[in-house]
């Protein structure tokens, strides 16, 4: 296989046997909206938004946040953009908010867990900001909840989202719920993932934080980065656990964790069948004419011998056999 690094495909891309592979950007910052866009991403598959609570005194009104997601939206028109609700706790603080001092961070009150606890009022305007960004024009904006653990979860999350949506009716303001996503990150989730995929339209998995929780192997610790690999077969398989679980239930499925962003991985990520993936802009082009090269069929074959693989050296074996093809 080759590497065209420097050709920057504009529209989206389909396997050389013409599957249709979203290929997005993960945004952190709106000055990286541009850049996602001149690298030809089809789309923004993860905008973090803790930026819009980080190096101030207080947090965002909803009009702050309804402009930044509407800004977001303008920049890609005809592709998606996927939200994610606040996610604050384990590695990202926040210091008007209070966190607890807690032992384990990273096991701790995170993600979901706060917007449905000591955050639900900065929840509720956010989703307030972001029902209201769905309702004009341009794009379509998608959300999605990040360290879900159980269905029980979710289905808090989507009692403020109706919570949100009545009252938005009642005071006459014009509004949309977008399509409604769930993180998997957690191993709750995959083992959950039937029970959640039943309850939105797609999951998106955070290869990042699965890592970390399916090895029990921290994201920042140096000395366990070896295990914190997702070539694992452990890591594998719930990759594609959640996969079927989400097509089963009529769900599309991407991955945004680091690991969607490695050419080296796409063919293995395509013939697991993931229908979106979500990287740095930079990769964006290498990882598009990637999927340009291959060919459904063999994906999927070369995707199942590698997930029967023992060790991570024969995942790793049968990557590099693969891509020096
Ligand atoms: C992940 O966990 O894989 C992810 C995409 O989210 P973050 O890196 O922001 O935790
Ligand atoms: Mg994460």
């Amino acid at each position: 296989r080759t590497t065209h690094e420097e050709t920057i495909h504009e529209d989206p891309v389909t396997t050389a046997d013409g599957t249709a592979v979203e290929v997005a950007a993960n945004v952190g910052q709106p000055a990286e909206l541009e850049g996602a866009k001149a690298r030809g991403a089809d789309g923004i598959g993860l905008y973090r938004t803790e930026f819009l609570f980080l190096d101030r005194e207080q947090a965002p009104d909803e009009t702050e946040q309804y402009e930044a997601y509407t800004d977001a939206l303008e920049t890609f028109p005809d592709g998606r953009v996927v939200v994610r609700t606040l996610d604050i706790g384990g590695d990202k603080q926040i210091p008007y908010l209070n966190l607890p001092d807690e032992e384990n961070p990273f096991l701790g009150e995170r993600g979901i867990r706060r917007s449905l606890g000591p955050d639900a009022d900065l929840f509720e305007t956010q989703l307030r900001a972001l029902f209201r960004a769905a309702a004009d024009g341009d794009g379509q904006l998608s959300v999605m909840f990040p360290v879900v653990a159980t269905p029980e979860e979710l289905d808090a999350a989507l009692e403020t989202v109706e919570a949100v949506a009545e009252t938005l009716e009642a005071e006459g303001v014009d509004y949309s719920i977008p399509e409604l996503g769930v993180m998997i990150e957690t191993p709750g989730a995959v083992f959950a993932a039937p029970e959640l995929a039943e309850r939105v339209e797609f999951l998106s998995i955070g290869t990042n934080d699965l890592t970390q929780y399916v090895m029990a192997a921290a994201r920042e610790n140096e000395r366990v980065a070896e295990l914190r690999d997702p070539r694992r077969p452990a890591v594998l398989r719930a990759i594609a656990r959640t996969i079927e679980a989400a097509h089963e239930n009529d769900a599309w499925v991407g991955m945004c964790g680091e690991m969607a962003g490695d050419p080296d991985l796409t063919e293995l990520l395509v013939g697991l069948g993931l229908d979106e993936l979500s990287m740095s802009a930079v990769t964006v082009p290498d990882v598009k004419a990637t999927v340009r090269s291959i060919e459904t069929e063999t994906a999927t074959e070369y995707a199942s011998r590698a997930l029967e693989a023992p060790t991570r050296e024969h995942v790793i074996d049968r990557i590099q056999r693969n891509t020096d093809q």
